[in-house]
């Protein structure tokens, strides 16, 4: 069964005057409800991380600000939107949510957090609609648990995860992977394991060449016993900040190729949203619905009508 962390704490909204579009995290799961491709039983409400789980990737110093409500101005300006304690509530249930995605796509397959892929998040501080780093989160106590040894991180966000690099810097049993547009924030790029850098505008046809040139090496080299996948749609052409040509088509295929070579390697892999900031919202919501569609088209739905038929 395809899990789906959702719950009510992710319907947080802010201001207009903020470019982040946070009605998507109410229109994909309506969507996917709606025309059937999932149903109420797919959703976990995952809990909330505590303060030892995030001080396992997170310095105590940057934790105590968003705890006490005190970070100061010029260190909440760069994330983006104002520091409240329910946006920090939110992100720990989002966070927690994807270490919880991790455990059930060891036991489906696969598993999907409707947000999450807050790649910019470093230990010390937020940037770019990011508080806490999710992936890194989740990485650090899987690995600490004993629940995987080796990670392989596929960020195909437009945007590099420059929180994800700079936080497992040091970590050689995770290995982050990041192609994104090479004329986009951030501007100054830090070192992941692999940087693919794209010119803008590159196209569905260069960018899948390139994605299965690559993606097949890195699982037989890196031997992966979890994937975290990040399957943002800023990629797109109509992307606002993106940059890129992607068509919705495009898209779709990259998830399908990602997912099936995750299956085909029998590797569990857990999917986070990321970035989507088309001008028009439902191009946002009609790419992120697609990656649920192939998930479940790829992992369930083939088995099921066997069922059906047996
Ligand atoms: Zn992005």
């Amino acid at each position: 069964m395809l899990k789906i962390a959702y719950s009510e704490v992710f319907r947080y909204s802010v201001p207009e005057k903020h470019r982040f579009p946070m009605q998507k995290y109410t229109m994909i799961p309506e969507r996917l409800l709606r025309e059937g491709t999932i149903n109420p039983d797919n959703f976990f409400a995952p809990k909330r991380l505590s303060e030892e789980e995030i001080l396992t990737t997170h310095t105590e110093d940057y934790w105590h600000k968003l705890k006490t409500q005190t970070l100061p101005r010029k260190e909440a300006r760069p994330i983006g939107f104002e520091m409240t304690p329910a946006l920090v509530d939110r992100g720990r249930h989002i966070a927690h949510g994807t270490y919880e995605c991790a455990l059930y796509a060891q036991q489906y397959g696969v598993a999907m957090n409707v947000a999450g892929g807050t790649h910019h998040a470093f230990a010390d501080h937020g940037e770019g609609f990011c508080v806490f780093n999710d992936v890194c989160i989740a990485s650090n106590l899987l690995l600490m648990r004993g629940e995987a040894k080796k990670i392989l991180v596929v960020d195909l966000d437009v945007h590099q995860g420059n929180g994800n690099a700079s936080i497992m810097r040091n970590e050689p049993r995770v290995f982050i992977f990041s192609m994104h547009g090479a004329k986009n924030y951030p501007f100054r790029k830090e070192v992941s394991d692999l940087d693919i850098e794209l010119d803008n505008d590159t196209g569905d046809e260069e960018y899948l060449r390139i994605l299965k040139e690559t993606l097949p090496l890195l699982i037989s080299q890196v031997r992966p016993d979890m994937i975290f996948y990040q399957s943002a749609v800023d990629v797109l052409a109509t992307d606002k900040l993106g940059k890129l040509g992607l068509t919705k088509a495009g898209c779709k295929a990259r998830d399908v190729y990602v997912l099936s070579q995750a299956k085909a390697a029998n590797i569990p892999v857990a999917i986070v949203m990321g970035g989507g900031y088309s001008e028009n919202i439902e191009d946002v919501v009609e790419a992120h619905c697609n990656t649920f569609r192939a998930a479940q088209e790829i992992y369930f739905k083939s088995h099921e009508s066997g069922l059906q038929g047996a």
